[in-house]
């Protein structure tokens, strides 16, 4: 008997949780058949013998631009059009430079001529197996694109997924591409540029706006019966049947519909539900289950944002926490003098100025961790003031990460100002 006997083989849950996951592309994409139509529309072209123009996509997290670029991509290169048109799905998270986009673009154009043509006849074209890593020029990496492009007419549509992510900005290398068309006769290059940040086309240069922002598709949030619906699709898929309790995908799809409309979100909770009734033993997914994921969730989205703040501004985090335990006012003064006692405290700190105190609260707040607002304080003054925390969780996670720091006693407000 191994020790892997006694471990249960079959989930009583799941049937394959890989479908809940986010690398998935379902076949089916349900409440975007706007943005759907408004691409097919475009990227039709080449049905005609023409190339698509270029576009932009943009939309929080989650709204599903992936997942429709990647289809579109795929529907594309299985329609009957009288020039052959290949598909390239690249995403910039991980490929983040201009060489290496530029590099993997190449080869992949390399290796598909190869397999059209043949290893043969392609040793007679000049054209090199693959491009190097790193090393070429700019200039060449562009001439061997071109001249690849040219050996058979094609139409190439490129999506760059997170382009934001470019280091730069991601601008450069739309430029260049939507430039190579000037130099191609039998083939063409269309680009579909995918961001998550709105402000993404503001920040563009204008000769690169006005070639790629030609045509913008938003991807709005998704409201809670559609990422229900969403959910209920892939439910089917990855879950027994009755193995979820009433209610469980529209509570799913509750949460994170207020957080943005996130169907990443929905998923991961749906999935971390259904792991948390496997861990308890239970046969069925219950809405407590989906309360306790949502809680995990928010506790390691919170200790990844924790990590990377500096140690001062944790600091200054931990006084508000214990003041507010303490039920004291967060006015900027209060929080300020009691993070200065912290340091006087622990001999290794020394306090940092007032000003970069405010400039913490205020990427606290863009961080979504605490809510600041500013209130008047007569004779035209203006100061911070802290209105909640948006994790209660926040306090347990800090003082177990801040253990080694002493903390002073808390005086009440009147007091503290009386001694200072
Ligand atoms: P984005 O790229 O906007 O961040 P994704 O396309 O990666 O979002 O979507 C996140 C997850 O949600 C993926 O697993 C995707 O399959 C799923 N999803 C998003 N929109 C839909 C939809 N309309 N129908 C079905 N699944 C969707
Ligand atoms: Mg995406």
């Amino acid at each position: 008997m191994s020790l892997f006997d006694s471990f249960p083989r079959e989930s009583q849950i799941f049937t394959c949780k890989e479908y809940l996951r986010h690398s998935y592309t379902p076949d089916k994409l349900l409440h975007r058949e706007e943005q759907i139509q408004q691409l097919a529309k475009i990227l039709a072209a080449p049905l005609r013998g023409e190339a698509p123009s270029n576009v932009l996509i943009y939309g929080k997290t989650g709204t599903g631009k992936t997942a429709v670029a990647r289809f579109l991509l795929r529907e594309l290169e299985l329609a009957r059009t009288p020039l052959r048109v290949v598909g390239i799905y690249l995403n910039c998270e991980n490929t983040n430079t201009q060489y290496r986009i530029l590099a993997k673009l190449t080869t992949f154009l390399l290796e598909d001529l190869k397999q059209r043509i043949g290893p043969f006849e392609f040793q007679t074209t000049g054209l090199p197996e693959r491009v190097p890593n790193t090393g070429w020029p700019t200039d060449q990496l562009l001439d061997t694109m071109v001249a690849t492009l040219e050996y058979e007419g094609k139409v190439v549509i490129v999506a760059l997924d997170e382009i934001d992510r470019v280091a730069g900005g991601g601008e450069d290398i739309l430029y260049k591409l939507s430039r190579l068309n000037s130099d191609l006769s039998r083939s063409r290059i269309s680009l579909i540029g995918i961001s998550n940040s709105a402000n993404f086309l503001e920040l563009l240069d204008p000769r690169v706006k006005s070639s790629l922002g030609e045509i913008q598709v938003v991807f709005p949030p998704y409201n809670a019966t559609q990422l229900k619906d969403i959910l209920e699709e892939r439910a089917r898929m990855s879950f027994r049947e009755g193995a979820l309790e009433e209610g469980v995908t529209a509570l799913c799809a509750a949460l994170a519909a207020q957080e943005h409309g996130d169907a990443r979100r929905a998923l991961d909770l749906l999935r971390t539900a259904g792991e948390v009734a496997e861990e308890k033993g239970c046969t069925r997914v219950e809405i407590s289950h989906v309360r306790e994921a949502s809680h995990r969730l928010q506790r390691s989205a919170m200790e990844e944002v924790l990590q990377t703040l500096p140690l001062h501004q944790k600091l200054v985090l931990l006084g508000i926490v214990t003041l507010k335990q303490n039920g004291c006012r967060l006015s900027f003064g209060e929080i300020y003098r009691y993070y200065q006692r912290i340091c006087e405290r622990n001999p290794e700190l020394s306090a940092v100025s007032p000003r970069t105190v405010k400039n913490y609260l205020d990427e606290l707040d863009m961080l979504g961790i605490i809510t600041t607002t500013v209130v008047s304080k007569g004779r035209g003054g203006r100061t911070t003031e802290v209105r909640d925390l948006t994790y209660p969780e926040m306090r347990e996670l800090l003082s177990e990460e801040m253990s080694r720091f002493e903390l002073p006693p808390v005086v009440e407000s009147k007091l503290c100002r009386f001694l200072a």
